[in-house]
């Protein structure tokens, strides 16, 4: 695994141990060349996916991308991170599972308000009122990069 600090390819591996109830591995890396520190998850893709935008266009699925929307809905919420990692791993099952490798961008984000709406009812509105919005113009692609972090006022 290439060191994401420095670019060396040597790196070790310090640590292994399961994570998000033995659905992923996690690995602490460390690089002899700079001294840098990361972790990386080892997880079962059963397929793989793509994403069909509402333009048409074709892109592959990328896990993080979901993750980073689902991170900014839950912001601030009492759900641990733990329980997020295990959310969002048994969205991409679902994904994985629909019978079809090529999934409309639409599909993603209702089986993720479904998910949300499971675990933590403002998230789910946070996500479902932004996905709405720009479900009127038909534009997901929008949706997803409109979906920001934003301080409300009681959180000072
Ligand atoms: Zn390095």
């Amino acid at each position: 695994m290439r060191c994401p600090f420095c670019g060396n390819v040597d790196t070790q591996v310090k640590d292994s141990r399961p994570a998000e109830d033995h659905v992923a591995i996690r690995r602490r890396r460390f690089c002899p060349a700079c001294g840098g520190r990361f972790t990386t998850y080892e997880r079962v893709q059963l397929r793989d996916l793509v994403v069909i935008k509402t333009s048409g266009r074709r892109e592959e699925f990328d896990r993080s991308k979901l993750e980073r929307s689902i991170r900014i809905a839950m912001q601030k919420r009492p759900v641990e991170t733990e329980r997020i990692d295990q959310m969002i791993s048994g969205i991409v099952r679902r994904l994985e599972s629909l019978g079809d490798t090529d999934i409309p961008s639409k599909r993603i984000g209702e089986i993720t308000m479904e998910a949300l709406a499971r675990i933590d009812t403002v998230a789910y509105v946070r996500f479902a009122s932004v996905y709405m919005n720009f479900q009127a113009v038909g534009d997901f692609d929008k949706f997803m990069s409109e979906l920001r972090p934003t301080s409300t006022p009681d959180e000072g």
